[in-house]
C-alpha cells in the first residue's frame, strides 16, 4: 500500500487550502475530498459550507485575528488564481454598517485594507443602499480587493495546485479512521490508504471520524437567491445590528453567476437562537428542506428596505450550515496522536482559508507553528 506523510480529510475551503500547502511544503499529501452531491435531498452527507458561488471578502472586522487571517490570504489570491488558472475573486468593495465601527475600519487600514468612514449620502449615491434609521448607525467602505470570492472555484483552484505539486486526490468521502502500527489508516468507498498523520478539514463533521467530540455548534440557517434581472453594480454588504424582530445581522454578495448561469444576489443572516444540528441526520434533514421561511421573508423585507431602487423579480430559499466553535475562532491544532483538527469556520472563513490552510500545515512542519503574530493558543481546539 502507498504510504503518505498527511491524509487530510475533506475537500472544502480550508482542507484544500492546507493540502496545497503540505503537498507545496513538501509533504507527500493525499486528500480524501468528498464531492459536492448532484441531489441534496437524497444525499445522507457529508455536505458543505461552500455549495455557493459567492462569499464576501474584506480584511475589515472588528477583531484583528479575523483581519489579518483575511490579509494574509487576500493577498496571496493572484498567485492561486494565475497558478491554477482558475479566476475566483471579484474586486467589488464591500459596505460595513455597524456601530461604533472605527475599531474595525483601523484593523483594516494598519493592515493594508481600503476601509474608510463614509456618510449616508455617499453610501446611496454610489451604492444605492440606503442606511437605515437605526440610532448610532454608522457607515465605512472598503474598497478593493474587498469584494466576492467564489468558494467552490477558490477549493477547486487549491485543489488543482495541490495535486500540481504532487498530491493525490480522492473524490469520495472517508468513512473510518483506524490506527495502525505505524500511523492511521482512512477507509471508505475508494479502499483504505495510510499515512502517518491524519488533518481532519471536515467542516460541519468536526472530529466525528476519529470519536472526539469538539465545542463547536452546527447552525443551520437559510439563505436567500434573488433574481434582480440585469445586475445592478453594488458591493458586498454587512449590516449589523438589523431592526427586525427574527434576525440579528444581515450580509449580502452582489450578484455572481451560479453553475446553471443566472445571476443571483444572496442573502444571509445571523438569528438569536438559531436551530442546530445535533446529529448528522439532522444536517441532511436540513440540506433536503428550503430552509426556514420565516427568516427568509425577514431577509426578503430588510434587504428591500436597503436597496429602494432594485427589482426583486424572483427567489428562492437555499438551506447551509455554519460550524460555531466554543472560542469563535477556527480550531487548528492536534486532538489525538498525530490527529489534527482545521476546522470551525464561523461563517467567516472563505476569505481567509488560505491563511488558516497554511496555519494548520504548519503543524506538519519540523518547526511547527511559529507565528511571529498569530499565537496557536487562539486556535486550540476545546474538546467535550
Ligand atoms: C451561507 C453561508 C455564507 C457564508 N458567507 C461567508 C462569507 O461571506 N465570507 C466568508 O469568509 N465566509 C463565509 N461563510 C463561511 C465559509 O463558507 C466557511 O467558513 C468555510 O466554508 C469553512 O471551510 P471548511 O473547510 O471548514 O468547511 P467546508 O467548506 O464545509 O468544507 C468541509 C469539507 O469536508 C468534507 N467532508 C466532511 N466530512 C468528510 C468525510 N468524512 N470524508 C470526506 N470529506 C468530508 C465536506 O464534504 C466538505 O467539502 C459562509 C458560510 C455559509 C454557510
Amino acid at each position: 500500500m502507498e504510504r503518505f506523510d498527511v491524509v487530510v480529510v475533506g475537500g472544502g475551503l480550508i482542507g484544500s487550502s492546507a493540502a496545497r500547502h503540505l503537498a507545496e511544503g513538501g509533504h507527500k499529501t493525499v486528500v480524501v475530498a468528498s464531492p459536492e452531491p448532484d441531489d441534496w435531498s437524497a444525499h445522507r452527507g457529508p455536505f458543505a459550507s461552500h455549495y455557493d458561488s459567492g462569499r464576501i471578502t474584506r480584511v475589515i472586522s472588528a477583531d484583528p485575528m479575523w483581519a489579518e487571517v483575511a490579509r494574509r490570504s487576500i493577498e496571496r489570491y493572484d498567485d492561486i488564481a494565475g497558478r491554477s488558472g482558475i479566476d475566483f475573486h471579484q474586486p467589488r468593495g464591500l459596505a460595513w454598517l455597524g456601530i461604533n465601527i472605527e475599531g474595525a475600519v483601523t484593523n483594516s487600514t494598519e493592515r493594508g485594507g481600503r476601509a474608510r468612514m463614509v456618510s449616508p449620502d455617499w453610501l446611496y449615491a454610489t451604492t444605492g443602499i440606503r442606511m437605515p434609521t437605526t440610532p448610532g448607525l454608522e457607515a465605512a467602505y472598503e474598497g478593493a480587493p474587498a469584494g466576492v470570492v467564489n468558494p467552490r472555484r477558490l477549493a477547486a483552484a487549491q485543489l488543482r495546485l495541490a495535486e500540481r505539486a504532487g498530491a493525490t486526490i480522492i473524490a469520495s468521502a472517508a468513512d473510518r479512521v483506524r490506527s495502525t502500527a505505524s500511523g492511521h489508516a482512512v477507509g471508505g468507498a475508494f479502499g483504505e490508504i495510510e499515512a502517518r498523520r491524519v488533518l481532519l478539514a471536515t467542516g460541519a463533521y468536526g472530529a466525528e471520524l476519529v470519536g472526539i467530540t469538539l465545542a463547536a455548534k452546527r447552525l443551520l440557517r437559510t439563505t436567500l437567491r434573488v433574481d434582480m434581472g440585469p445586475a445592478p453594480a453594488m458591493p458586498s454588504l454587512i449590516l449589523d445590528p438589523v431592526d427586525h424582530p427574527h434576525i440579528g445581522d444581515l450580509y449580502w454578495n452582489p450578484p455572481v453567476r451560479y453553475p446553471d448561469g443566472r445571476v443571483l444576489f444572496k442573502v444571509g443572516c445571523e438569528i438569536p437562537n438559531a436551530p442546530v444540528a445535533e446529529t448528522v441526520d439532522d444536517l441532511a434533514r436540513w440540506f433536503a428542506s428550503d430552509g426556514d421561511p420565516v427568516e427568509a421573508d425577514a431577509l426578503l423585507a430588510t434587504s428591500r428596505a436597503l436597496l429602494p431602487g432594485a427589482d426583486f423579480r424572483s427567489w428562492e430559499t437555499v438551506p447551509c450550515v455554519i460550524t460555531r466553535t466554543e472560542s469563535r475562532y477556527p480550531y487548528l491544532g492536534w486532538i489525538d496522536d498525530n490527529v489534527a483538527v482545521a476546522v470551525g469556520g464561523n461563517g467567516s472563513s472563505a476569505k481567509s482559508c488560505d491563511e488558516l490552510g497554511r496555519l494548520a500545515s504548519t503543524l506538519f512542519d519540523e518547526s511547527g507553528w511559529d507565528d511571529a503574530v498569530l499565537d496557536a493558543a487562539q486556535f486550540a481546539p476545546i474538546t467535550r
